[in-house]
């Protein structure tokens, strides 16, 4: 399918591996220039190497941590005004209620909650006077289905949440989506991580503790970095105008909700 959004310009925040990676690969595959980003500048670069020789298009890498200021006014001045923008950062350590001061909560709004607003009230007054634009947010499927150590992404992701269902819906009027993609589990760092937490806490290995997990997955498989790219490019691509505000759970059948 022709996503018609080629010569258009993304920005790609947290994108050298796993899931930004794939949505950056899935837009340029699709024609579009990308600005993407990283702290660790030697697996950006590498990235940006590979997508520029896979699929032909500009790319700037700027490494920096888009979770704070500093980092943020690097990475947005390099970029300028793109079309398409893709918030992403790390995630929050799992742990139990008991352990988390306001410090954490602090740092994990600022990573998951106020750093893609900051992005979004950078970039989505030029795409509401260009009458086009798109922006998804990678949250997580615990916006639908809490998981109980990760209280801190939760808190985070729930914030994000509620300031993108009111905000899509005042910008849709001027050509701009903003819609929020909930990765469930997917062969990631991250989700490598979580298995190897679950291990610890059950006494057993990571290679069980996915065995285990992958038996509460319908599909029965974790989901890939191209899964996860290629509905997110669709989501910026010309097709999906009429998609506006939405919570787009990827999680191959895990979490069972009616509606
Ligand atoms: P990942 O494989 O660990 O990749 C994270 C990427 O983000 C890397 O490129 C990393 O590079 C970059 N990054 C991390 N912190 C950053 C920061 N402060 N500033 C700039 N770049 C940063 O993680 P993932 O699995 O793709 O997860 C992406 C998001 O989805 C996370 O928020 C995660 O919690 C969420 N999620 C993932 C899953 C899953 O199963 N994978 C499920 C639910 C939710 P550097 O380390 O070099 O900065």
């Amino acid at each position: 399918m022709d996503l018609g959004i080629a010569g258009k310009r993304a920005l790609v925040t947290a994108s050298s591996k796993g899931l930004g990676r794939g949505c950056a690969e899935a837009l340029a595959a699709a024609g579009v220039d990308l600005v993407m980003n990283a702290r660790g500048a030697e697996a950006l670069e590498a990235a940006a190497d590979a997508i520029r020789a896979a699929h032909g298009v500009q790319v700037t890498a700027v490494a920096a941590d888009i979770t704070e200021e500093a980092g943020r006014a690097e990475v947005l001045e390099a970029a300028g005004q793109v079309d398409i923008l893709v918030t992403n950062a790390g995630g929050p350590p799992p742990g139990m209620w008991t352990d988390w001061e306001r410090d954490d909560f602090i740092k994990a709004l600022d990573a998951n909650m106020l750093a893609p607003i900051a992005l979004m009230k950078a970039q989505v007054p030029g795409m509401m006077e260009a009458g086009w634009g798109r922006v998804v947010n990678i949250t997580s499927v615990s916006v639908k289905a809490p998981i109980p150590q990760l209280g801190l992404s939760n808190s985070a992701r729930a914030g994000l949440t509620g300031y993108v269902a009111g905000t899509a819906r005042q910008v849709a009027p001027k050509g701009v989506t903003i819609n929020n993609l909930l990765p469930g589990i997917h062969d990631t760092a991250r989700a490598e991580s979580l298995d190897a937490g679950a291990a610890t806490s059950a006494g057993i290995t990571p290679q069980e503790a996915r065995e285990q997990r992958l038996e509460t997955i319908p599909a029965r498989r974790y989901g890939t970095p191209e899964d996860f790219g290629a509905m997110c490019a669709f989501l910026c691509s010309q097709h999906a105008s009429f998609i506006v505000g939405q919570n787009i759970l990827l999680d191959g059948g895990a979490t069972n909700l009616a509606m």
